[in-house]
């Protein structure tokens, strides 16, 4: 079963590149992807004529725009679309669904859970899908939905922060596996997809613990390089990076007082640069990755910024974006960029397992 996004163009590329590749990680049986044959522009342009006075979309503006995408991108009746977009419900609902036209709110999740929409939107794909299978219409769905919270899918969730508990279990209370596995049995659920879906749920559940968890413990967590390939892990999780990435990432390390982006190209920060991605390099020749990462260096094409984007989106993913603030590299504009992490929190061993010292254990100021 294949499941079509469209998105507006206020969903940004990287986000929504994110979560396909968390959502569909897990499937088997279910695929999302990006919606085909209409523009970010068309699906913008249809959201915004739809718009009542405020902005916002009505219900019926909801479903109207998805019958509009359906019939633009000549889809089937039977193909499930999703939009996902920042324009919201004009009730504030940030999921709403019937048969195979879903809506999804991209925006103000992290006010309540601390993460960007990946996530919840993630969960809310699988649980919609679950749902949408159980019931046929809107109104036997509103009329079913549990008006007291039992950590049930079908929880009705009037206000984003109440979707915590259904995430945290991520689970259907007795009576809606009953509905499941009846409609299962009749042919209007497919069992494959219903387990892909629960198991999509998982993961997202199993994230959000651990962030959980971590925001516990008062110390940082320990950040580990260690080994052949330098891997750079977190307790529970390791972090991946590309070896351009964790040459830049060891480089900041080995700087805690930060270095301006623009003095990266000076020749002995280059030099150190070249050091560090060649232990890990793993294509090209020595001088090739001296080019390479020299490139870089020199933000040629932007390279810099985006390898610092991918650098700082791997430890959100893993942390949420709150807590990754802490190990990624940051400034301002033309300051120095530095790791804030104390040094004291990271053990790195090269290849042949001897310490690296990267500075000193206190804060700089
Ligand atoms: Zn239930």
């Amino acid at each position: 079963m294949e499941v079509f996004i469209y998105r507006t163009l206020d969903v940004e590329e990287d986000a929504f590149a994110a979560l396909l590749k968390g959502a569909n990680g897990p499937l088997r049986h279910l695929r999302f992807s990006e919606g085909p044959f209409l523009t970010l522009e068309a699906v913008t342009e249809v959201v915004r004529a739809a718009c009542n006075g405020q902005g916002n979309l009505e219900t019926k503006a909801i479903f109207g725009v998805i019958k509009e995408i359906r019939k633009r991108a000549d889809l089937a009746p039977d193909t499930v679309i999703v939009l996902l977009s920042r324009v919201r419900h004009a009730g504030n609902w940030f999921s709403i669904g019937e048969g195979n036209s879903h809506y999804m709110h991209a925006d103000d999740w992290n006010l309540f859970m601390a993460t960007s929409f990946r996530l919840p939107v993630t969960f809310l794909l699988a649980s919609n899908i679950i749902m949408r299978g159980m019931y046929d219409t809107l109104e036997e769905l509103t009329y079913r939905a549990h008006s007291d919270a039992r950590g049930c899918i079908m929880d009705l969730c009037g206000h984003k922060q109440e979707i915590s508990l259904k995430l945290r279990t991520a689970d259907a209370c007795p009576e809606c596996m009953g509905r499941i596995r009846s409609r299962i049995r009749s042919g209007h659920l497919d069992a494959n997809v219903a387990i892909d879906c629960f198991r999509v749920m998982d993961r997202v559940r199993r994230d959000l613990m651990f962030r959980r968890r971590w925001r516990l413990d008062p110390e940082p967590g320990r950040l580990t390089i260690s080994g052949y390939g330098q891997q750079m892990d977190l307790p529970g999780r390791r972090i991946s990076m590309s070896p351009i990435q964790r040459a830049l990432y060891q480089f900041f390390l080995l700087h805690p007082e930060g270095v301006r982006l623009v003095d990266l190209r000076d020749e002995h920060h280059i030099r150190r640069l070249v050091q560090l991605y060649q232990v890990m390099a793993n294509k090209g020749t020595l001088a090739e990755q001296a080019t390479v990462i020299r490139g870089v260096a020199e933000d040629v094409d932007g390279k810099l910024q985006q390898h610092l984007s991918k650098m700082r989106r791997a430890f959100r993913e893993a942390l949420g974006f709150r807590e990754a603030g802490l190990y990624t590299v940051n400034g301002d504009p033309g300051e120095p960029y530095r790791i804030r992490l104390y040094r004291q929190f990271v053990n790195w061993t090269d290849r042949e397992g001897q310490p690296v010292d990267c500075g000193p254990i206190t804060e700089i100021t």
